[in-house]
Parts: C-alpha cells; sequence; structure tokens
C-alpha cells in the first residue's frame, strides 16, 4: 500500500542483529592489520585465534546494542555509535591510538581547541562514508517493533544467544586470545570497534559518576609546617615536552635551550614520567592517597597559588587554579602568560613560606605543534601544519615544528626564572614535564599507552630542572620519578604529614643538612 518509502524495512530483531555487525565489519576491516598482527603465530597468523576473537567481539556488540534499542531510542543510538564508532576508527588508522577509558575522558575534557587540532580533511571520506552515509540509511529506514512484552522477549533470547557465542568463542581459543592480549597489553580490546568505545564510554561514565556515590568527605588533609623558614617553591609543569630534544641534555640537531643554557646553576637531572596522558600524569605529581600537593600545602597555612594556561583539571582543587586571560597575543594565551600571574604574586612577598604550581599547558603538545607557540617561535624551517603529521610531514618539517615548542619551553622557563631572580625572594624552581612525546619513533606518534603498559622511553624520558636562590644539595639518583616531587616538595617546606616519605625527596636545604 504505501510503496512510497524509499529506505529499508526491517523488524526489530534483524535490525538489532543486521547494524551491529555492519558496523563492526566495516569499522573493523578498515583497521584489521593492526588486529591482527598481535595474532601472528610463528611466521604466520593464528586464524582460529583471530577469528575466535572477532566472533566474540562482533556477538558483544549484538548483545551490547540489543539491550539499549528501543523504539524511541533504536535510531538516535544506532546514530550515536556510528558517529563514535567511526571516530575511533579514524584515529586508530591514523595514528595508532588506544581508544581506552582515558582517551574517551581525555576527549571529554579536552577544550575546543584541542579537538579542533585534532580535525584533518583527512577526515572527510570517513565522514562521508562512514557517518553520513549510514546516518541517512538508518533515518530513511522503518524499524518495526512488536508489542512491548514480545520485543523485549525477542531482545532477551537475542541478547543471551549472543552473549553464548562471544562467550564459548573466547573460552575455546582462551590460549589465543590471553596470548594476543597479553602481547599486546590489551591493544587488542582498544583497538576492536565498537568495544571498545563502548567499555571505554561505559568506564569513563563510571569515573565521572563515582564522586556521587562515595562519599564527599576526601582524604583528611593533616598537615603541619615543622619549621618556618622563607622560602617560595616554585613548581612549573610542563607538557609532552621530551628530554631528548632539549640541547642543555644533549641535544644537538638545533640549539632548543639558547636561553637556560646562559643560566647558571641549573641542575639538570632525568625525571621518568609513568604515564602518558595529560590526566593521569598530572596526578603522578600532584596526588598522594588523594591528597593534592597544593590543598596538602595550604592545608599546613602556606600560602598557595596554582595558575595555569589550560588546566590542571582536579590537581588544585581546594586551592583553585587562575587561568591566564586577557593574553598579549591578540587575546591568544601561551605558556608566558602565567608569568605576569606569578610575578603579582611575588611582588607582595616579604617573609614566611609559599607554593606557587605553575601549569605550562600549551608545551609541546601535537599534532599541531605550532599552535603552542607564538609566531615569533616559528624559527627552525620548514614546519608542518597539518594534523596528519605522520603522513603530510616530512621528517624535518615534524622535528622542527616540534623543536620549536622546546625552544619555547627555554624562553618560558628562563622568563620564570628571571621573575624569581629580580624579585630577591629564596626561592627553589622545579621543572618538569607531564610525559614525553614520541615523534614517528618505533612507528609512533603523539603519547599515550594503554594502561599497565610501560611508556616508550621518548614518552617516559622527561626533563627535570632544578634551580634555586638558596643552598642546596641534590640527592643523586639514576632518575627521579614523579611521585618523588610531591616528596621533595613537602620536604623543602618542612610540611609534616603522614603523606611524606623522605626517599622520594630529592632536594636537601642546607640547613637541613647542617641540622642532621
Ligand atoms: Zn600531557
Amino acid at each position: 500500500m504505501h510503496a512510497r518509502k524509499l529506505g529499508f524495512r526491517s523488524s526489530h530483531a534483524t535490525f538489532c542483529v543486521a547494524f551491529p555487525l555492519a558496523l563492526f565489519a566495516v569499522c573493523n576491516a578498515i583497521n584489521i592489520d593492526k588486529l591482527a598482527k598481535w595474532f601472528r603465530m610463528g611466521e604466520g597468523l593464528d586464524i582460529i585465534g583471530l577469528s575466535a576473537y572477532l566472533l566474540a567481539g562482533a556477538s558483544l556488540s549484538v548483545a551490547f546494542f540489543v539491550v539499549i534499542a528501543h523504539r524511541r531510542t533504536v535510531k538516535p543510538l544506532a546514530i550515536l555509535l556510528t558517529v563514535l564508532s567511526a571516530t575511533a576508527t579514524y584515529f586508530i588508522a591514523k595514528y595508532d591510538v588506544a581508544v581506552d577509558t582515558s582517551m574517551i575522558m581525555n576527549v571529554v575534557n579536552t577544550d575546543s581547541t584541542e579537538v579542533g587540532g585534532l580535525l584533518s580533511l583527512h577526515m572527510l571520506p570517513y565522514v562521508v562514508l562512514l557517518i553520513i552515509a549510514p546516518a541517512i540509511t538508518i533515518l530513511a529506514g522503518e524499524i518495526a517493533f512488536e508489542a512491548s512484552g514480545r520485543y523485549l522477549l525477542t531482545s532477551a533470547k537475542i541478547f543471551a544467544t549472543a552473549f553464548i557465542v562471544a562467550i564459548a568463542a573466547l573460552y575455546l581459543n582462551y590460549n589465543a586470545v590471553i596470548r594476543a592480549g597479553n602481547v599486546s597489553n590489551k591493544y587488542i580490546v582498544y583497538s576492536l570497534v565498537p568495544i571498545n568505545v563502548i567499555s571505554g564510554g561505559i568506564n569513563a561514565a563510571w569515573k565521572a559518576a563515582k564522586p556521587w556515590f562515595t562519599s564527599h568527605t576526601h582524604a583528611e588533609l593533616r598537615a603541619t609546617v615543622a619549621s618556618p623558614g622563607d622560602l617560595v617553591v616554585v613548581l612549573a609543569i610542563g607538557e609532552s615536552s621530551r628530554r631528548r630534544n632539549f640541547s642543555l641534555y644533549g641535544y644537538s640537531r638545533k640549539d632548543t635551550n639558547p636561553a637556560l643554557r646562559r643560566v647558571d646553576g641549573l641542575q639538570l637531572l632525568d625525571g621518568i614520567a609513568k604515564r602518558g596522558s595529560t590526566l593521569d600524569a598530572l596526578p603522578e605529581i600532584l596526588e598522594k592517597s588523594g591528597a593534592k600537593l597544593p590543598a596538602l600545602v595550604a592545608a599546613a597555612g602556606i600560602p598557595t597559588a596554582c595558575y595555569v594556561n589550560y588546566t590542571l583539571y582536579d590537581n588544585c582543587n581546594g586551592v583553585g587554579e587562575a587561568k591566564a586571560t586577557g593574553c598579549g597575543h591578540a587575546g591568544k594565551c601561551y605558556d608566558e602568560d602565567v608569568i605576569p600571574m606569578l610575578r603579582d604574586n611575588i611582588e607582595s612577598y616579604s617573609t614566611g613560606q609559599r607554593l606557587v604550581v605553575l601549569h605550562l599547558g600549551g608545551g609541546s603538545h601535537g599534532p599541531i605543534y605550532k599552535d603552542r607557540y607564538p609566531p615569533e617561535f616559528r624559527r627552525f624551517l620548514p614546519i608542518c601544519d597539518d594534523a596528519d603529521v605522520a603522513n603530510q610531514c616530512s621528517r624535518e618539517q615534524l622535528y622542527n615544528s616540534y623543536d620549536n615548542t622546546i625552544l619555547y619551553v627555554d624562553h618560558v622557563v628562563n622568563g620564570i626564572l628571571r621573575t624569581l631572580d629580580d624579585s630577591g625572594a629564596p626561592y627553589v624552581f622545579i621543572y618538569l614535564s607531564d610525559h614525553g612525546e614520541s615523534l614517528l619513533d618505533g612507528g609512533r606518534m603523539f603519547h599515550g599507552m594503554p594502561p599497565g603498559m610501560a611508556l616508550p622511553p621518548e614518552q617516559a624520558q622527561i626533563p627535570l630542572i632544578v634551580r634555586s636562590s638558596v643552598p642546596i644539595s641534590i640527592v643523586r639518583r639514576a632518575a627521579y620519578t614523579q611521585p618523588d616531587v610531591y616528596d621533595t616538595v613537602l620536604e623543602l617546606l618542612s610540611v609534616e604529614t603522614p603523606l611524606f616519605d623522605t626517599r622520594g625527596s630529592f632536594i636537601r636545604r642546607a640547613s637541613s643538612l647542617a641540622g642532621g
């Protein structure tokens, strides 16, 4: 009768099976090589293991979708899942990223300029073929539901069948899947669309909702000052700036540290980062047992401030972060714009102790490195503007783009030190990066590894630079971890708290040495 319909007609049951299977097949076909390589066996491919894994993934996709597909939700949620899956597929194809909880939380928390930086014209075919075409198809189609009781019964049957198939596929090939999971450190999960999107999304939602379910009283901040002195501790935290591109540490392709090279008394230590995402790395430096360092120091009665370009997320909770605004480059802020805030703070200093945390959040973050430094720091040329750095930039362009960020870090850190020297305040200054960066080292790009997987050296090795205007000694170690910085700040400010671990602290004030 109604022959005007252009789209498909489908029963609820057929759609709930066909849609997730089609989505799964198309998205994973594009990146099948990245998944298959973990199922190598000797010279060949473990076809049975890989097939079982894919079957399990496809079945779980169906099981998940049938749970959320109801009369009013089926189309919007199918389109949402399509958009998320297509986006994940694009980033896996282009950047080999692992789509996990922290990645999804980073996307949700990231500001719009950062997201804009990730977009590229190369996304266009993905948008047209993997988002627009399927979305139109879904919208134009007609999905017929039976009466409530009957369609829910059908859904339950589909769910049970899909779930049993998934478990059976995994169980019968337990060895192959566990091996691939271990070798890849769960990358086989983080790269399997839409399983990665679904599990990452559920975990991220749970993490975000958890505070509402747990008690609001956080770890009690018990801290006192043992021996009040006169000292300003300035802790500057950088972003994605890797140690191996600092000339101070021996980099020779370009001189990336012309300013700091002329500064005397710098302590150049070998810092080690453990987590490859800002969201995970900042608490490595600023949190212990749930106690944020700025809040803990403030609880001891020491005036504390956080000045940020970008954000420290919740790591300055209890104190509150002040963001750089009204910046000199036509309103666009760069890391140098936290310096005037530091200057204003120090101007009022006469005696006592202070902690200032500076977040140099622009740092050396990709993919468009030139957005992180003002135009006058485009000194090493030619550089590259494309977000698709892995394919569109020469190695020289990539390195120039990145090395300019280190040149700018050099300028900003030097500016901070000059400000501190000019103030005449007694200070200890510590700079470190949250993590390093991969620049096609071993084919890797940017930063971030799945949880539990050690960072590759270029992401783990970070600069840790110390300078002071008061006599100090450095506890010499082969490497310094980020939690060591937490202990060091506590010791410098002689904050007494059960959280302090003397083994971590690596800077001793000369007076405390004399006192034994
Ligand atoms: Zn970061």
